[in-house]
């Protein structure tokens, strides 16, 4: 595990491109590269799990707040942005389900980018979900961003589920929408 300073360059980068297009305030968190060998010690919950080991190039880390980029993925601006995303929001994978936490985060990640005049590599792995969200930003941005940077998930909720015009949302299957 180290510091990298092209890593940091990067996070500087994300960061600012999160505060100009969103007009949020947005923390910093230690970064570190790791290297793919490290993983399973860091994420447990992936070990025994190569073919998603092999796709991780970086996440946030809930508990020890912090964001791990691996190793290779220094100048990967949309992999430190999407993690730095993770790191400032209320949703996480201990209390929403990954189409909300995953699929509102790439959605943001791919809307800052494109703003930004950066390229961005589509995620197949969850494009529907994405589609959803983008829709959602497309008619209720204001309130979709304010909810996903609350740091109240309660709060969170309600202003999420007003936007959506869902409710119940917490405990909603995707492929019931
Ligand atoms: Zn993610």
């Amino acid at each position: 595990m180290r510091i990298d300073s092209t890593a940091e360059k990067n996070y500087q980068t994300a960061l600012s491109a999160i505060k100009k297009t969103l007009e949020v305030e947005v923390k910093k968190f230690p970064l570190f590269v790791v290297e793919k060998s490290e993983l399973p010690e860091l994420k447990p919950e992936l070990k025994g799990k190569p073919y998603i080991l092999n796709y991780v190039r970086g996440f946030y880390n809930h508990k020890e707040d912090s964001i791990f980029v691996v190793s290779g993925y220094e100048e990967d601006l949309q992999t430190i942005l999407h993690e730095t995303l993770h790191s400032n929001s209320c949703l996480h994978s201990n209390n929403s389900p990954y189409w909300i936490h995953e699929g509102l985060t790439e959605a943001l990640t791919e809307y800052i980018l494109k703003k930004e005049n950066l390229s961005y590599d589509v995620n197949l792995l969850i494009s529907e979900e994405v589609k959803f969200w983008r829709k959602m930003l497309q008619s209720r941005k204001i309130e979709i961003v304010r909810a996903y940077f609350n740091p109240n998930p309660e709060k969170c909720y309600s202003t999420l589920e007003k936007a959506t015009g869902i409710f119940g949302l917490k405990n909603k299957d995707f492929r019931k929408i």
